[in-house]
Formats: C-alpha cells, sequence, structure tokens
C-alpha cells in the first residue's frame, strides 16, 4: 500500500521526530496550525480512529495528553487541542489515522471552533436515543 504515514511512521521518509515507541511515531506537522503542532502516527496502518482498536486508541490518548503537557513546558503553551479528523466531510486528508496535538498559545486566535447552535429538547431526547442505539 502507498500510505505515506506508513511510510514516515515506519521510517522509510524522514521527519522531525519527537517521541517514538514500538506502537507510534510522533512527528511535526508538514504545515503546523501552530509552533509545536504534532501528529500521533500509530504504526499499524488503521483508515481512521474507527479502525484503531480499543488498546493502541488508549494509549495514543494518554500520549496525546502527555505531548500537549510537553508542548506547555517546551514551548510556553497554555492549552492544546487534541482532535482526530475522520472522514473527508471532517476534514480528513491522509486516510492513516493520526491524532492531532496542537498547543495554543494566550496570544493565537481560535483554531478548532464552532458556531454555538440552538438546541430543542424534544429534538435532543431523541438524537441521543438514536446515537445510543448505534452504538456497537
Ligand atoms: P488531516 O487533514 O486531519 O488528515 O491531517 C493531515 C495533516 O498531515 C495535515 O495537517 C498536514 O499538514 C499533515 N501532513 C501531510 N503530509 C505530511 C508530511 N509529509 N509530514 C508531516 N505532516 C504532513
Ligand atoms: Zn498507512
Amino acid at each position: 500500500m502507498d500510505c505515506i504515514f506508513c511510510k514516515i511512521a515506519n521510517g522509510e521518509i524522514p521527519s522531525d521526530t519527537v517521541f517514538e515507541d514500538d506502537n507510534f511515531k510522533v512527528i511535526l506537522d508538514l504545515s503546523p496550525a501552530s509552533k509545536g503542532h504534532m501528529l500521533i502516527l500509530p504504526k499499524t496502518h488503521a483508515r481512521d480512529i474507527t479502525e484503531l482498536g480499543e488498546d493502541i486508541a488508549g494509549k495514543a490518548i494518554v500520549l496525546a495528553a502527555k505531548l500537549g503537557k510537553a508542548s506547555m513546558a517546551a514551548l510556553g503553551a497554555t492549552g492544546f487541542n487534541t482532535l482526530a479528523n475522520t472522514g473527508e466531510s471532517a476534514g480528513q486528508t491522509v486516510f492513516h489515522c493520526h491524532i492531532h496535538v496542537i498547543p495554543r498559545y494566550d496570544d493565537a486566535s481560535s483554531i478548532v471552533s464552532w458556531v454555538p447552535g440552538q438546541s430543542d429538547k424534544e429534538v435532543q431526547k431523541e438524537t441521543a436515543k438514536k446515537i445510543a442505539e448505534c452504538i456497537r
């Protein structure tokens, strides 16, 4: 399979590596949203987080927290966003699962945001029920 993140995760293509262990390589994003923007790349190919598996997904979120804290200690970030874009409509452009860790600084504008909408009590109730019935 011709997957650029498989090649980076397995060392075939060089990258600015922040961390590596048996399961992950963490690199700096080539087009960073902020200073220190990192990508957690699982070494085993998965298309997105829905294919990741509980063990690796759990380890990835623990690692994301450590990396975010490290960016605060090392770079003076005052917070960080952790996100995984899943599917084209959500902005995923590379289809090898990766988790973004984006350090945030007090003087920077919002990177991850949305316009808060209105909620309707009945619609919310029905929506929660619909999703709950599909959790597998
Ligand atoms: P997403 O849009 O969530 O799929 O994120 C893909 C991310 O990968 C983007 O933020 C890109 O800037 C980043 N990216 C793409 N190619 C490379 C690369 N060769 N090295 C580092 N980051 C990359
Ligand atoms: Zn891959």
